[in-house]
């Protein structure tokens, strides 16, 4: 496996971190993977919003907390929102068709929160964005590549957001 890359910003409000969502949604191809780790209430779903709404999705991004998975279909490439929280065995997962969205050959991106509950079912290569809460309703969201398909992703959306964002 390539080495990972790691890329870094702090956005100051939820509209910032969509901004910042939104610099990555030209780069995305279907069968991306990104997976999105960090606490309750952290921005991981404002994150899958502005993203979405970058790749022309209408319809209102809600949290797939209790459907487990959203998807939604009418933007540039499909988008698949999952939530494992609330899912209690990893044997449901074939159930919510995980596995071929995560397996790198998927027709859309999947964005998934609560992955790191599964880890005998990680996704094989996948971008990783932590956010933390920091003070004042601050956020810091690292980027990791876990494999070269997200490698090649990453640095390409980093030079794109650091040239659009300073
Ligand atoms: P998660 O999906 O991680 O559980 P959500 O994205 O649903 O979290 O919610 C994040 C909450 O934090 C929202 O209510 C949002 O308005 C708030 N918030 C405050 N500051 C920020 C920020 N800088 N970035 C993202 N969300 C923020
Ligand atoms: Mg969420």
């Amino acid at each position: 496996m390539a080495n990972g890359l790691t890329y870094q910003r702090t956005t100051s409000t939820p509209e910032a971190t969509k901004q910042l969502a939104s610099t990555l949604a030209p780069y995305l191809h279907p069968g991306d993977v990104v997976v999105l780790d960090g606490d309750l209430g952290a921005g991981k779903t404002q994150f899958v919003q502005g993203v979405a709404a970058a790749l022309g999705v209408r319809t209102p991004v809600t949290s797939p907390t209790f459907n487990i998975l959203l998807e939604y279909g009418e933007g540039r490439i499909p988008v698949y929102h999952y939530d494992l929280y609330r899912l209690d065995d990893r044997f449901q997962l074939e159930d919510i068709d995980y596995y071929s969205a995560i397996d790198g050959d998927g027709d859309g991106v999947a964005f998934v929160e609560w992955a790191e509950k599964f880890p005998e079912d990680m996704p094989y290569d996948y971008l990783e964005l932590t956010v933390t809460v920091e003070a004042e309703g601050a956020r810091r969201i690292v980027a990791h590549s876990y494999g070269a398909r997200s490698r090649q992703l990453l640095c390409v959306w980093a030079n794109d957001s650091k040239s659009r964002l300073g």
